[in-house]
């Protein structure tokens, strides 16, 4: 493992290149990583960074919008086959008929989507800004909220604004049940629960705090609980315990929560990749044109 890591660090510095992880992402990824986020905050590093090249672990579709946001730069996803159950439950042609029906409609679209999804779109959000970026929309407009349902009911709830909702959800955070919060509740009273937007209308109303994965940094280093039930994707307990050695934390469920896209880069397969400079993401110009548009807009919106 050493060895393999050297490497990596030796491929990395000759190659210019940057490491970026998402939360999810094993630990081995994410200690080796330079940077480790939420698609927020990897999308903004992606649009800065001087590096020529670089490394994004996580899914296809992470990959693809640093692609898009970084066209003069070379970013290697290292597994080529991390997909999204999520991003898959829309595609370009489904929306193109739903905008049909829905001329007036400003299309609002969850990063977790492809390109070619994004390119249909308005603007984009992440789970990290979806209610800035409803609240950035002229009051009265028709909204339609992809592919996302229950990230698209949080969003209706805390800005009142009324929106058709794609009929998408995460198989992952769509399991939790209401049930899963009250048994973690007795076996950790005292524990607050943070929940990804993600999850259930019900599983969100018994939250202590809603949070993307970056926003549940802050919501712990601004608490003074010492102890939290987790319910998100199981990697996201790994850099909170890493970040708060001095706290607690519990996944709201044990086993089931844990998304295998996200398990499938290995330091090998980073290795690989940044030695052959393979699995190099590429998007159609005019898709890839059409896509910025929407992900520049979102990150335009003021984030507070
Ligand atoms: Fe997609 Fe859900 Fe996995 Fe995130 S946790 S990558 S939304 S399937």
């Amino acid at each position: 493992m050493d060895k393999l890591i050297r490497k990596i660090e030796q491929l990395k510095s000759e190659r210019q290149a940057v490491i970026l992880a998402h939360n999810y992402e094993p630990p081995e990824i994410q200690d080796i990583a330079d940077i480790v986020g939420d698609s927020l905050g990897l999308s903004i590093d992606a649009s800065k960074l001087d590096n020529p090249v670089i490394v994004f672990c996580g899914v296809s579709f992470m990959a693809e919008s640093a692609a898009i946001l970084a066209p003069e730069k070379q970013v290697l996803l290292p597994r080529l086959n991390c997909g999204c159950g999520l991003a898959d439950m829309a595609d370009a042609a489904a929306l193109r008929k739903m905008r049909a029906q829905h001329p007036d409609a400003v299309v609002v679209t969850y990063v977790n989507s492809s390109a070619a999804v994004k390119a249909e779109s308005d603007i984009c959000c992440t789970s990290g800004n979806a209610v800035n970026v409803v609240r950035s929309i002229p009051e009265g407009q028709d909204i339609l909220f992809v592919p996302d349902r229950n990230l698209g009911a949080y969003v209706q709830q805390q800005t009142g604004r009324k929106m058709i909702l794609w009929d998408g959800a995460c198989p992952i955070h769509d399991v939790i049940s209401a049930a899963d919060v009250t048994t973690a509740r007795v076996a950790y009273p005292g524990a607050l629960v943070i929940v990804h937007p993600e999850c259930k209308p019900e599983v969100v109303a018994m939250a202590d705090s809603v949070c993307s994965t970056g926003g549940m940094f802050d919501f712990v280093a601004g608490s003074d609980s010492k102890e939290f039930i987790i319910a998100t994707e199981e990697g996201m307990l790994y850099p909170l315990r890493k970040a708060h050695p001095d706290r607690i934390f519990h996944p709201v469920k044990e086993g089931g929560m844990i998304c295998l896209d996200m398990k499938m880069i290995s330091l090998a397969d980073v290795c690989i990749s940044l030695e052959k400079m393979e699995n190099i993401i590429t998007v159609n110009k005019p898709t890839a044109d059409k896509a910025r548009q929407a992900l520049e807009r979102m990150l335009a919106v003021p984030r507070n």
